[in-house]
């Protein structure tokens, strides 16, 4: 029988605490590499999961909320804010916020001369919606004066504008300028990526630099947009739906790793969803 065994190594972007953990399954050789590394199959599975279905970031992500017809550094400014009013808040409650926004003309002039608390207006119930009022409204003034109206094409000037982190000016340099720089680490990469055992971080930044020495570069935008979705789907923050995930077995934090277990999880579905059923009978049925 051929033999799984975990192998680890350190990475000389990460600390030695935080050591790249490798695992490969031994195929007759001991001499296991990394295209043998499980996230390789892992990213495969959950690919092919992805394909079957539709999350809230694949239609209303911030790749999707700037005007595609509007003039390119209009676009861009757009795709700027989108993000910024992205952070803890749902993509439906940014994407209503951004039409919103749009339909009042969203550009650096107009948000130069908007009031902040008109804006505040347009943007409640974003979350932190008084402090994205002011971060938009400085933004706006400083790319007028700093940036001649367009937003920085770096990282380091993404990230000198007020409210703008790493995660953030990575996303934007891909979406608004078409060049990736680095993965964008969120809640649901730096969940995922541990759950998964491809890295053991404590924070976002550290869950960087190790998927950035784990992963070739092919996978450095598309993994953010391939977890973000799959953590809103399936893999979520709290109980996830592993019974029906295809990493169920080999996942190390899995709640569903024996059959039998996985058995037990879908009877116990079954009969959630056979009582839904039937209470949502019942309220339809009950007199007015
Ligand atoms: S088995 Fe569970 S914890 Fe592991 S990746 Fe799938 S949903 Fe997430």
């Amino acid at each position: 029988m051929p033999k799984r065994v975990i192998a680890t190594s350190s990475s000389s972007e990460c600390t030695s605490s935080e050591s790249k953990i490798v695992k490969v399954e031994d195929s007759g050789n001991s001499s296991g590499n990394s295209e043998n590394a499980t996230w390789r199959r892992d990213v495969d599975l959950i690919r092919k999961m992805r394909a079957e279905m539709v999350a809230p970031v694949d239609t209303m992500g911030c790749h999707k909320l700037a005007d595609p017809l509007a003039e390119p550094k209009i676009h861009r400014f757009q795709v700027l804010v989108a993000l910024m009013l992205s952070s803890q808040t749902r993509d439906e409650v940014n994407a209503a916020a951004m039409k919103r926004l749009k339909d009042h003309g969203l550009s650096i002039q107009t948000i130069r001369v908007f009031p902040v608390t008109d804006l505040e207006r347009i943007l409640c119930p974003v979350g932190f919606y008084k402090r994205k009022a002011v971060y938009l409204q400085q933004t706006a003034k400083i790319l007028g004066e700093k940036f001649s109206g367009d937003i920085p094409d770096t990282l380091d000037g993404l990230c000198s504008l007020p409210g703008v982190g790493p995660k953030m000016a990575n996303l934007v340099m891909q979406i608004a300028w078409g060049k990736c720089e680095g993965i964008a680490v969120d809640t649901h990469v730096h969940r995922i990526s541990n759950r998964l055992g491809w890295i053991k971080t404590s924070t976002p930044e550290k869950t960087q630099k190790a998927l950035e020495s784990l992963l070739p570069k092919s996978e450095w935008q598309p993994i953010n947009h391939l977890l973000v979705g799959f953590g809103q789907m399936l893999c979520q923050p709290i109980k996830p739906k592993c019974a029906t995930c295809l990493l169920r077995f080999t996942c190390p934090s899995s709640t569903a790793k024996t059959e039998e277990k996985v058995e037990k999880l879908a009877k116990k579905s079954r009969k959630t969803i056979k009582i839904e059923k039937e209470d949502a009978l019942e309220i339809k049925e009950e007199p007015e």
